[in-house]
């Protein structure tokens, strides 16, 4: 059983990290974590213009560096970008010297007061040192498209309990390369039915 929705007592241990927004504008947050990567970010980049969807994009640094044609794509096309460090490092796994360090080092590539750590992984005191530089956004919806064990139709079945105020994360990855394309689209179309928009995190 996995759980796509953020428990609610999460924020309530993390309240500096940004975990949704407010119902008021019955918009939706639409994130890709991880590239940009060549293979999937032109496709998803057309799909979103075709849709005229706006996302917010939290870029890998070392993919950013390789592929900086995506990432001015990404910006001249109106969505917002984010960091996600220089390597996709484990906040549990780094020391918070190592860590900051490859933030900074991504901020080189990726010019964007939003922070998001890689697996939503970030110990509390690294939290506090990053928050001088970056909001710190999380998420409430996780679409598990990553993860081949569900199958989409469970995702997009979770996908029909999507309300206003979400922030949601979808990847820009080769994990998802073969599901996205399915997914992305029947995504939006139920959040459409909800008559819900998309909007990008503003720094
Ligand atoms: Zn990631």
């Amino acid at each position: 059983m996995k759980i796509f929705r953020t428990p609610i007592y999460f924020p309530w241990f993390f309240p500096r990290r940004r975990w949704g927004f407010s119902s008021a504008s019955k918009s939706v947050y639409l994130t890709f974590d991880d590239g940009p990567t060549p293979e999937l970010s032109n496709w998803i980049l057309e799909y979103l213009a075709k849709e005229d969807i706006r996302a917010t994009f939290f870029c890998v640094g070392a993919n950013a560096k390789s592929y900086p044609e995506l990432m001015n794509r990404m910006i001249r096309e109106g969505h917002a970008i984010g960091n996600h460090t220089m390597h996709h490092e484990k906040g549990t796994k780094v020391s918070k010297r190592e860590y900051i360090e490859s933030i900074k080092e991504a901020s080189n590539y990726i010019d964007s007061t939003l922070f998001r750590p890689p697996y939503g992984r970030l110990p509390m005191i690294y939290g506090r040192s990053i928050r001088k530089n970056y909001k710190i956004v999380m998420w409430s919806w996780l679409s598990y498209d990553y993860d081949k064990s569900v199958p989409i139709s469970e995702i997009l079945e979770e996908a029909s309990r999507i309300k206003a105020g979400d922030v949601l994360v979808v990847h820009d990855n080769e994990k998802v390369m073969d599901r996205i394309k399915e997914l992305l689209p029947q995504m939006v179309q139920i959040i459409r039915e909800k008559e819900l928009t998309f909007e990008v995190i503003s720094a």
